[in-house]
């Protein structure tokens, strides 16, 4: 039994002695392998127990432990120490420069349409208009045939887009959303739809893609004088408290009374140029009281209810806001032009 206690002793003194020694944790993590681990000196000297008496063995058991909880806390003690210096060591090799410049951040922006949605949907909202989205690929009943323009109509000829199937198509506008609304909630309707929208066109200022944002205001009693009020509201917080406005007589097949609404040249002022070709107006947007016909399209009562509907191309209101004179480079992804913003 003695020897076995004198054994026990040696290893611990020459553990200790062999940890001061140790300079990194993996000596360490060694060190504690061979005396601890599954085949270290201690495991084996354990194994060697089998042999005493019982009366010794819980004598011998109890010195065991009591070395063993004093090595662990060595290796720790010892860990700790090295991962110290460690730390230490990494603080005196790293020279922290503090007089480099810094490396810049280069910080994206918003695109000038997605600014231009935003403060459109800031001013509507605060009007009480919900934003309503709606699928980007479209059926032609919810296209076209809802909206009063069937298949023979001429406006679908303005209207020519890109087919998927027959029945398919990808929006032109974002009335479908007004219809979808309508069909899914009955009146009162405060909405608009922003998204983008698809036709077969492409110049100086059309694009095949472009984005719009359409209004619809259902209710009992809602005339045209409402809409007047509304839109006025929009323009003057849009382009300004003074700017002038008129409402030009117009047809659109979803609308009756339909009127085009122009804002008095923000380029000239009025006086005319080449922006507002010399009449000293640009035209915005287009709007007009809901068609009947639409309201009994999607189950609405037109001897109930009335509203009226407006819609606007972001691009061209995106154009005047920032002096911009082509379309396309809203979507070349130039960096000299999108920095701008
Ligand atoms: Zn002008």
């Amino acid at each position: 039994m003695s020897e076995l206690i004198e054994k026990l002793k040696t290893i611990e003194s020459d553990t200790e002695k062999r940890l001061l020694q140790a300079s990194t944790l993996a000596e360490v993590q060694d060190c504690k392998v061979r005396i601890l681990g599954k085949k270290g000196e201690l495991t084996k000297l354990l194994a060697g127990m089998k042999d005493l008496s019982p009366a010794e063995r819980p004598v011998v058991g109890k010195v065991v432990n009591e070395v063993k909880q004093r090595l662990n806390r060595s290796f720790e003690r010892r860990s700790g120490e090295i991962e110290h210096q460690e730390r230490e060591q990494r603080l005196r090799e790293e020279r922290l420069d503090i007089t480099l410049p810094g490396r810049p951040r280069h910080r994206g922006a918003l695109h000038p349409i997605t600014r231009t949605f935003q403060k459109i949907e800031t001013i509507f909202t605060g009007l009480g208009f919900q934003v309503a989205e709606g699928p980007e690929i479209e059926e032609d009943f919810y296209n076209f045939e809802a909206l009063n323009i069937p298949k023979d109509h001429p406006a679908r000829d303005m209207q020519d887009t890109f087919y998927i199937a027959e029945e398919v198509l990808l929006r032109t506008h974002t009335s479908p959303v007004q219809v979808r609304t309508m069909k899914k909630q009955s009146p009162p309707v405060r909405i608009i739809a922003p998204g983008k929208v698809y036709r077969c066109d492409a110049d100086v200022s059309h694009t095949p893609m472009f984005h719009q944002v359409e209004g619809l205001l259902v209710d009992r009693g809602i005339r045209f004088g409402d809409l007047k009020g509304i839109l006025e509201i929009f323009l003057h917080r849009m382009f300004g408290e003074d700017v002038g406005i008129r409402f030009r007589p117009s047809f659109f097949p979803f609308t009756e009374p339909s009127a085009e609404v122009d804002i008095a040249c923000v380029i000239c002022n009025g006086k005319g140029c080449r922006v507002c070709k010399h009449s000293g107006w640009l035209e915005i947007l287009g709007a007009g009281m809901v068609d009947p016909e639409v309201f009994r399209s999607v189950g609405y009562d037109p001897e109930e209810v009335s509203g009226f509907a407006f819609g606007m191309g972001v691009e061209r209101i995106a154009m005047l806001c920032y002096r911009i004179d082509d379309i396309r480079l809203f979507f070349e992804n130039d960096l000299h032009f999108l920095s701008q913003f």
